[in-house]
């Protein structure tokens, strides 16, 4: 049998305050309890969280999403800036950028990426390294 030290005897749940009596580990009494208190964590975050966050979160969410509508697996995909405005495209949120040799930089929303060409066409790539951590 395990002695337990005076603190670790005296452990409560930490979503309402009952003791514990399980596992060293157990931090809480149940599953009910376990979900409170994630629930009110995740409030919380979310409450001191500036909201432009998650509002700039979901713009680069939709950009992402309207690149990939363009994605018909070719390689040199040409359209309008005015097109993918129209779409709800914002030119403003990105995750990286890549600039090449020759000084072309290329935009990013994770693995979609454009390149704003001297015609004022945007040239749509992919490329899933601009994705990797
Ligand atoms: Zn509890």
């Amino acid at each position: 049998m395990i002695r337990l030290t005076p603190e670790e005897n005296d452990r409560k749940c930490e979503e309402c305050g009952k003791g514990l009596h399980g596992r060293i580990d157990q931090r809480f009494c149940n599953d009910l309890c376990r979900n409170d208190y994630n629930r009110k964590k995740r409030l919380f975050e979310k409450s001191i969280e500036p909201p432009f966050i998650r509002q700039v979160i979901n713009v680069i969410r939709r950009n992402h999403k309207i690149l990939e509508r363009y994605n018909d697996g070719s390689d040199n995909r040409l359209v309008s800036r005015q097109e993918l405005i129209e779409r709800g495209f914002s030119f403003k949120f990105f995750t990286s950028i890549y600039q090449t040799q020759k000084g072309d930089i290329y935009h990013y929303v994770f693995d979609y990426g454009w390149l704003a060409t001297e015609s004022g066409k945007i040239l749509l790539v992919r490329k899933i390294e601009q994705a990797d951590i």
